[in-house]
């Protein structure tokens, strides 16, 4: 296998684990779940590629960790997810909550270039059982 295939295959991996997951992943959970096959580092800038390829979107969490979940209709450099995020105090999951924002109106001479918000509580599983 040339480096080149290998590199699209360890992209692919990276991309499916976080495609097949019903909530945002941070890079230790990633990494859990890819057990080891793609070293840290290379799982990083794997991220960082998509994020600047417009495939996922940062949130940063309130617990000082980074996730990564996937965009709806960003392309590369055009991030427009604009979206809230919730993240669970129980099971720890972060999750895209599918209700838009607007950005508060900000005091003359600020230029805004993205906006958060993280929403914690409880999440539907974790009020079930
Ligand atoms: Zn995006
Ligand atoms: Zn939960
Ligand atoms: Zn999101």
């Amino acid at each position: 296998m040339n480096r080149k295939t290998r590199n699209t295959k360890t992209k692919e991996m990276v991309m499916s684990t976080l495609s097949n997951s019903d909530s945002a992943l941070c890079h230790e959970d990633i990494d859990k779940k890819l057990s080891g096959k793609i070293d840290r580092v290379t799982i990083y800038r794997i991220l960082q590629g998509f994020c600047n390829e417009g495939k996922i979107h940062k949130i940063s969490g309130d617990n000082g960790k980074t996730y990564y979940a996937l965009c709806d209709n960003c392309s590369a450099g055009n991030h427009h997810d604009n979206h809230i995020h919730f993240r669970c105090m129980s099971c720890e999951t972060v999750s895209c909550i599918n209700e838009t924002t607007v950005t508060p109106k900000l005091p003359k001479g600020y230029s805004v270039s993205g906006f958060s918000l993280l929403i914690f509580g409880y999440c539907p599983n974790c009020l079930t059982c």
